[in-house]
């Protein structure tokens, strides 16, 4: 059985995407590959994990890591057990760096009635091979040039490739930097793999002298995006307007 560093678990609503507002819980791995401008999330490896006391309470109790596979599942099953939830999430940091752990999570928990839900920033496409059977729903990002200061279209084309079995939305965050040009890029690479894959455009969330972009330019890209793609939303992040997690 493989271990894990946690950052939390807890019960919570689904603040982006095609899933906004749904009950899920999420398990919160340590560590990521990249390292993003706009990151507000805190994913170094630490002694402890956060766990919430009971679903929806926000007290939270902490554990040692690392974690195996039979306490994250008895952990969610405390939680299923109190709301009815209609995901577990497993996000990060990238959680794809644990896919042997996630794999064995989602295999412990598979009569529990949810689907699992995977957060990831569309680049570890040959670990996500290895547990696609396990994965029902995935929220994928592309990251722009802008934001990551390199070129990932590469990878995120093979993750798409993989991942469009599944499920699949991906979420692109713009911020007042984003060029038309990187991100038409980017909705030209997904229509490139199937033009039915939704895109969410998401406005940044401002942090870390991360500036959001204009109204008016955000209904350009989609616009323009539309064009390419049949479903193109502009969502906002949500959770952090009712101070959720
Ligand atoms: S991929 Fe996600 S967790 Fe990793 S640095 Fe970027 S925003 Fe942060």
């Amino acid at each position: 059985m493989s271990k894990a560093n946690l950052i939390e678990i807890f019960s919570s609503i689904q603040g982006e995407g095609k899933y906004l507002g749904c009950r899920q819980i999420f398990v919160r791995l340590a560590e990521c590959n990249l390292n993003c401008a706009y990151c507000d999330t805190n994913f170094a490896r630490a002694d402890f994990c956060k766990i919430e006391t009971a679903a929806g309470s926000m007290i939270f109790k902490e554990e040692r890591n690392p974690f195996d596979s039979a306490q994250v599942a008895e952990a969610i099953k405390n939680f299923c057990d109190r709301v009815p939830i209609q995901a577990v999430s497993f996000t990060g940091g990238e959680p794809l760096l644990h896919w042997q752990f996630i794999g064995e999570v989602a295999g412990a928990i598979k009569d529990f009635g949810v689907k699992i839900f995977l957060e990831t920033n569309g680049t570890l496409y040959k670990e996500f091979e290895k547990i696609s059977d396990e994965i029902d729903i995935v929220s994928m990002d592309i990251k722009l040039p802008s934001i990551i200061g390199r070129n990932l279209f590469n990878v995120h084309e093979k993750f798409l490739q993989v991942a469009k079995a599944k499920d699949l939305y991906v979420k692109i965050v713009v911020a007042d930097n984003t060029t038309e040009e990187e991100f038409l890029s980017a909705a030209d690479l997904i229509a490139g793999v199937d033009e039915e894959i939704l895109l969410v455009v998401q406005p940044v969330t401002p942090v870390n002298g991360i500036c959001a972009a204009s109204a008016d330019k955000i209904l350009s890209f989609q616009a323009a995006a539309l064009r390419k793609l049949k479903d193109v939303r502009i969502i906002p992040q949500t959770h952090k307007f009712i101070n959720l997690f």
